[in-house]
C-alpha cells in the first residue's frame, strides 16, 4: 500500500472547508477505485484561526479516523503551516495544496499519474493566466519574477505554485533546509528533481477572502529575493565603486580648476545637491547590509518555525478524559445526595 498524505495549511477558512473536504473526499474515493494501492491521510494546519476553522477540524476528525490535524499557538505564515504539515506527514507522497479551491482537487489523479512510478519526484500545476487577479496585482508579480530569475541562481517558475504532488524523497529534502525565512518556491526549486508542470487557467478562490494584502506580498517578495539571492548586496557594493570614482574625477576637477581660477564661494547649490545624493546612497546601502544582517539575525537565533499547541491526538485524549470525568459526576450526585443525608442524620442524633 502507499500512503498520500494531504497536508491543507489554513488561516480562517471556515467558509470553505466543508466545500473542500467535500470536494476532497470525492477525488481520493475516485481515485482508490482507480489506483487500489492508494491510502490516504488529511493532515490540516491550523495556522492561528480567529474564527471555527479549528471547531470543523475536530468534527471532522471525529467523523473520520483519516483526518489529522496541528494547530499552531498563534499565526506564523503559510510557509510555516507548510513547514509543519510536511514534517508531520507520514505518506510516501505528500500533496500540499490550498483549502481555498484554488488548487482544483481535480487534478490529483493526473498528478498521480507523474510521480506513480517514480518517472517525476514531483507534479505541480503552473497557472498561465491570472484571470481574477487585479491588473496591478498581476504587473507586480511579472516583474517579481522577472527581476528574480536575473538575479538568482535559483529559477523561480512564473505562475508555479505551492500545489504539489511529491515523492518522499523530495519532501525529505524540502524538510532538510529548515531555515527560518522560508520561500517555499525557492526552496522546491533550489532542491532540484524532476518537476512536472501542468499548466491551468486560473481559478478563483470559492468562498471567503484572501489573507494576503497588497504590502504583504510586496514584503514577501523581498524576501524571496534576499532568501534567494545576494545580488542586492552586489549591486550596493558597485553603486560604492561607482561613486569612488565619479568622487575622484570630481576631486582632481575641482583641484585643477581652483589652481587655475583660484577660489570662489559660487557652487553652493551643487554642493548640497553631492551632499544629499551620496548621504542617500550611503543610507540606501546601508539598508540592504541590515536587511541581510537582520536575516542572519533571526536566522542565528534559531527559533522554532511552529509551535504545536494542539492536534488531533491531544484532542481525542481530552474528549475521552472529558467523556470519562463526566461520566463519573453523573454517578457522583447520588453518592453526594447519601453522604449529606448521612451528615445531617448524624446532625440530629447530636
Ligand atoms: N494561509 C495560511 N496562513 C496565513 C495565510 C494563508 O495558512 O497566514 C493559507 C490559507 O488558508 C490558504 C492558503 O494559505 O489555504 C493560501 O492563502 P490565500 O488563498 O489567502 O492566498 P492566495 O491564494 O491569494 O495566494
Ligand atoms: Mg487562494
Amino acid at each position: 500500500m502507499k500512503l498520500v498524505s494531504i497536508v491543507v495549511p489554513c488561516y480562517n477558512e471556515q467558509e470553505v472547508l466543508p466545500l473542500f473536504y467535500d470536494e476532497i473526499i470525492k477525488v481520493t474515493d475516485s481515485m482508490k477505485k482507480e489506483f487500489p494501492e492508494l491510502e490516504f491521510e488529511f493532515l490540516f494546519v491550523n495556522d492561528g484561526s480567529k474564527d471555527k476553522t479549528l471547531d470543523i477540524f475536530r468534527s471532522l476528525a471525529d467523523r473520520d479516523k483519516r483526518v489529522r490535524y496541528i494547530s499552531f499557538s498563534r499565526n506564523f505564515g503559510k510557509e510555516s503551516g507548510m513547514y509543519a504539515g510536511l514534517k508531520n506527514s507520514r505518506g510516501d507522497f505528500v500533496v500540499v495544496m490550498d483549502a481555498d479551491l484554488q488548487h482544483p482537487p481535480a487534478f490529483l489523479p493526473e498528478m498521480y499519474r507523474y510521480v506513480r512510478f517514480g518517472e517525476y519526484d514531483c507534479a505541480t500545476t503552473r497557472r498561465v493566466s491570472r484571470k481574477g487577479e487585479s491588473k496591478i496585482r498581476s504587473w507586480f508579480a511579472r516583474k517579481f519574477y522577472r527581476i528574480m530569475n536575473k538575479i538568482s541562481d535559483t529559477e523561480i517558475v512564473d505562475g508555479a505554485q505551492d500545489f504539489r504532488f511529491m515523492s518522499r524523497q523530495m519532501v525529505d529534502a524540502v524538510l532538510s533546509m529548515s531555515e527560518y525565512n522560508r520561500f517555499s518556491k525557492g526552496i522546491f526549486s533550489w532542491v532540484g528533481f524532476n518537476v512536472k508542470y501542468i499548466e491551468y487557467e486560473n481559478v478563483e478562490r470559492a468562498a471567503g477572502t484572501t489573507a494576503w494584502s497588497f504590502w504583504g506580498l510586496f514584503k514577501y517578495s523581498l524576501e524571496g529575493i534576499m532568501a534567494f539571492s545576494t545580488a542586492p548586496l552586489a549591486i550596493s557594493s558597485l553603486l560604492g565603486i561607482l561613486t569612488c570614482i565619479i568622487a575622484f574625477i570630481l576631486i582632481i576637477a575641482t583641484v585643477i580648476k581652483t589652481l587655475v581660477f583660484g577660489e570662489d564661494v559660487a557652487g553652493f547649490p551643487t554642493t548640497i545637491c553631492v551632499i544629499f545624493l551620496f548621504s542617500g546612497l550611503q543610507l540606501f546601502c546601508t539598508g540592504i547590509l541590515g536587511q541581510y544582517l537582520s536575516k542572519t539575525y533571526l536566522e542565528t537565533k534559531n527559533r522554532p518555525i511552529y509551535i504545536t499547541k494542539e492536534t488531533e491526538d491531544i484532542y481525542r485524549k481530552n474528549k475521552a478524559l472529558r467523556q470519562k470525568a463526566e461520566a463519573a459526576e453523573q454517578n457522583a450526585p447520588e453518592t453526594d445526595e447519601k453522604n449529606s443525608e448521612a451528615e445531617s442524620g448524624s446532625d440530629e442524633d447530636e
